[in-house]
């Protein structure tokens, strides 16, 4: 078994999301407890108006020694995105996972993807959680899952991304390659997820569809109608712009130009 020392940056986003905290504060704990090597919490609170980041920064000051994590505050509201570029950007460790903060699907599940890749993560793919992995566990809402397969077909239909569950929120990065996918996001919002794997299907890089165990947790944040419509829309054209604009095209490839170069000096 490959033992190498891993060290692994959470990356949690969080809007208003002071009544659900408790349940993020559980599911750390049972990570710390569980996690035999080393990790880094880092919260980015999203311009939210409950209190959340005072909160969760108090939760976090009992229960998790200081260098263990961080509370980025947003000034504004960005979208998930957006605070998942802002925590990506400062994360430390050699792989970056990012998570939603209700705990749909819990940091422990790390532990799980760990094994079945034999005790190492690869460090040139990307991981992402999939709700139609057939090994998948889900509990989720009916309108949810019609919402999410419609969407899922759409993107389908207009991008070259090849899976089938692009939304899930839990996903793992080795670092270097987060933080490049991160570093020049235009969609902030819901469908930032859309871009991410279009950038990394245009480098070449490997994304591989994992099992998750996911529980729908109430007092969402997205409006399925007004939110689901903007992500059809941005994802269309986003597709269509990295296929037809010029600019688009042009970062597109300073992009993959950037990437190879990175790996030619690791290879080196
Ligand atoms: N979120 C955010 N900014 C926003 C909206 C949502 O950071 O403008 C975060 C939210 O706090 C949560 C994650 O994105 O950690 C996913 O949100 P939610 O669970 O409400 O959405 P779901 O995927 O369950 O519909
Ligand atoms: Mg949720």
């Amino acid at each position: 078994m490959k033992t190498k020392p891993l060290f692994v940056s959470l990356v949690i986003p969080c809007y208003n999301e002071s009544r659900r905290l408790h349940l993020l504060i559980k599911g750390l704990e049972t990570f710390q407890t569980n996690w035999k090597h080393e990790f880094e919490i880092v919260v980015v609170d999203d311009g939210s108006k409950d209190g959340t980041a005072l909160i969760v920064t108090q939760l976090l000051e009992n229960r998790f020694f200081n260098r263990l994590f961080k509370v980025i505050s947003l000034p504004k509201n960005q979208g998930k995105g957006g605070a998942l570029q802002a925590g990506v950007r400062q994360a430390k460790g050699d792989f970056i996972l990012t998570l939603d903060a209700d705990m749909a699907a819990k940091p422990t599940q790390l532990i799980t993807w760990l094994k079945q890749m034999d005790g190492a993560f690869p460090e040139d793919s990307v991981l992402i959680a999939s709700r139609n992995h057939v090994l998948s566990k889900i509990e989720a809402k009916t309108h949810r899952k019609i919402t999410g397969s419609l969407f899922n077909q759409l993107v389908k239909l207009f991008t070259p991304i090849k899976q089938s569950d692009t939304q899930c929120g839990f996903k793992l990065y080795p670092r270097a390659i987060g933080q490049m996918l991160f570093q020049n996001l235009h969609l902030k919002g819901w469908a930032h997820d859309i871009e991410l794997l279009y950038k990394a299907y245009y480098l070449g890089i490997s994304v591989k569809a994992m099992p998750i165990e996911w529980k729908h947790v109430d007092d969402e944040k997205i409006d399925v109608l007004r939110d689901g419509i903007k992500m059809a829309w941005q994802t269309v054209k986003i597709s269509l712009q990295f296929r037809f604009n010029r600019n688009k095209r042009r970062e597109l490839k300073a992009l993959k130009a950037q990437y190879q170069t990175m790996l030619a000096k690791k290879n080196s």
